[in-house]
């Protein structure tokens, strides 16, 4: 099909059910028949750009540049690419990366469907039972058409193009690519300190309970999809929408990144499951963690550091988890220390874990997570830092930062040299009666405790 062909929009006359009820459904390898995108494949995109009236000539049009669901044997994994056009009076091109963040919900709200992930990095699976129904591409198109106009309806017009031809993906991909960075590089030059407010968005509450993106011009969000301009043009075109002002409040600690207003807006969001969320850092308050991050950072003990994986990876990092481990430890909305999703962009910030050392704390990437945000990578460090082609576990990590004078190493030192210096301090008895209650809380202030072992009686 060359030509754009005019759509129905009608929901209903679809050969599958479509419907917020099927969010969540899995679609897993023995129920699936084609796979789009995903980590098998190195090219899929999806793409929403704002165009001129006279650019859409034919309005809810579809167009498929490759073979259709029927043409397909079953059991494939293809190359896959969305690019919707939209035009509308009152539609701003700030707001594409957030129309583009809600054809997550609306391909999953296809009964038999699965979405996962956003931009570059999609990956979308087409059950048997669908195929069995006559699903075709175009109906995938018209859901994504008819649920935009519905949910955003100053659009005025619409066009969708669906691409399963390999030569055609790949060149689509490669302007998909110039566009995200073109938007994400709108924020450069912005400082958190220079603004009142700050950004929130629950979009990721339906399979994240209680999950709430901070999102600050210094700090994108964890799926990458969305700025803080993209987050303020939501906020200002769709107030009832997922999207929220967070005006920043009283700061309370500048360098974790902690202010009353994020508080606040935490603490409603997610219903008071959290009370605090600290911006700069993954050691304390930490920002929740949803399962559509583009990468996971975790505290490796053994040395003091932290290494990041991009979902891209498949092998194991230095400690011998993968990608998948390390996301069920923080993903689905928690709150856990020493873990924290980051969005690509986050790691180009002035304001990248600031609070925990930032880059001199990193201590292992994998190798094509670190040539893709090699610019980001202080050039000292970078031969410093390293990846799965130069350790395997963390004995090799430890030998490897130590002979390459990673600035981690001066941390080892420094923690070293504390300890020798530690005089043997007295007993200290502490004559304090206990009141007679069922129980008593002992506070304990600025101490460091080394204790073999501790006894506290009730005389
Ligand atoms: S990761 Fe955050 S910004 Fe992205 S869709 Fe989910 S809640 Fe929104």
């Amino acid at each position: 099909m060359n030509e754009f062909k005019n759509c129905d929009l009608d929901l209903k006359k679809l050969p599958v059910d479509v419907g917020p009820s099927y969010e969540g459904e899995r679609i897993r390898g023995p129920d699936m028949f084609l796979e789009l995108g995903g980590p098998k494949v190195k090219f899929k995109f999806e793409l929403i750009r704002v165009v001129g009236k006279d650019d859409i000539t034919v309005n809810n049009g579809f167009k498929l540049i490759g073979k259709d669901i029927p043409e397909y044997n079953g059991g494939e994994t293809i190359p896959f690419g969305i690019f919707v056009e939209v035009y509308g009076e009152k539609v701003e091109v700030d707001l594409e990366g957030i129309f583009e963040r809600k054809i997550h919900d609306f391909i999953n709200n296809i009964q038999g469907m699965m979405h996962l992930n956003q931009r570059y990095d999609i990956w979308c699976r087409i059950s048997k039972a669908d195929k069995e129904k006559g699903l075709k591409f175009e109906h995938i198109g018209i859901v994504i058409m008819s649920l935009l106009k519905k949910h955003f309806p100053f659009i005025e017009k619409i066009r969708c193009t669906l691409i399963t031809n390999e030569q055609d993906v790949i060149e689509f991909h490669k302007k998909a690519v110039e566009v995200y960075s073109a938007r994400d590089m709108k924020t450069k030059g912005m400082k958190d300190e220079d603004i009142d407010t700050f950004y929130g968005c629950t979009l990721c509450q339906s399979f994240a309970p209680g999950h709430v993106c901070i999102i600050s011009p210094e700090r994108i969000s964890l799926c990458g999809a969305i700025s803080w301009l993209d987050a303020r043009a939501a906020a200002k075109i769709d107030p009832e929408g997922a999207n929220f002002p967070i005006p920043k409040g009283e700061c309370l600690d500048a360098v974790k990144g902690i202010w009353t207003g994020s508080n606040a807006a935490v603490q409603k969001y997610s219903n008071g499951k959290f009370q605090q969320v600290a911006l700069y850092t993954m050691f304390e308050s930490v920002h929740t963690s949803c399962g559509c991050f583009e990468s996971i950072g975790f505290y490796i003990p053994e040395v003091d550091g932290i290494g990041v994986v991009d979902r891209n990876f498949n092998g194991a990092s230095p400690n011998g988890m993968k990608f998948s481990q390390l996301a069920a430890q923080a993903g689905g909305g928690q709150q856990i220390e020493g873990f924290l999703g980051i969005g690509i962009q986050w790691f180009y910030s002035r304001k990248f874990l600031s609070a925990d050392g930032g880059w001199n704390r990193m201590v292992w990437l994998p190798s094509t997570l670190k040539e893709r945000i090699k610019e980001a990578i202080p050039p000292e460090l970078a031969d410093k830092i390293p990846t799965e082609k130069d350790v395997h576990n963390l004995d090799e990590l430890k030998n490897f930062l130590k002979e390459k004078e990673h600035p981690i190493v001066k941390r080892w030192e420094e923690a070293e040299k504390e300890k020798e210096e530690e005089t043997e301090l007295p007993d200290i008895f502490l004559d304090v009666p206990f009141p007679s209650v069922s129980y008593t809380k002992i506070l304990l202030k600025d101490v460091r405790i080394d204790a073999e072992s501790a006894v506290v009686k009730k005389r």
